[in-house]
């Protein structure tokens, strides 16, 4: 493992925006699971898909596909974010 010179103030900084970050994939797992809960309490099934698919949950793309803007969706029809999408855990 490479070792770095920092100082006390820096191993802070980087593990403050650490705990900031992982606090974040809380609340995003949080909104993914609201969102998912919201779908199937409107009756939407996602279709199935034949395996690794990466479905949108912002709109019925049915898999995200890379090299959109931005690293949006390519899809034209969809156009989200991949976090907008349902990674596989
Ligand atoms: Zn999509
Ligand atoms: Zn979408």
């Amino acid at each position: 493992m490479e070792e770095y010179d920092l100082t006390e103030a820096q191993k802070k900084a980087f593990g403050e925006n650490e705990a900031e970050f992982r606090k974040f994939d809380d609340q995003l797992r949080g909104v993914r699971e609201a969102a998912r809960a919201r779908l199937t309490d409107s009756g939407w099934e996602p279709d199935p898909g034949p395996g690794d698919t990466i479905p949108c949950l912002s709109c019925p793309c049915p898999d995200f596909q890379p090299g959109g803007p931005q690293g949006r969706c390519k899809r034209p029809s969809c156009r989200h974010f991949l976090i907008d999408h349902e990674l596989p855990e």
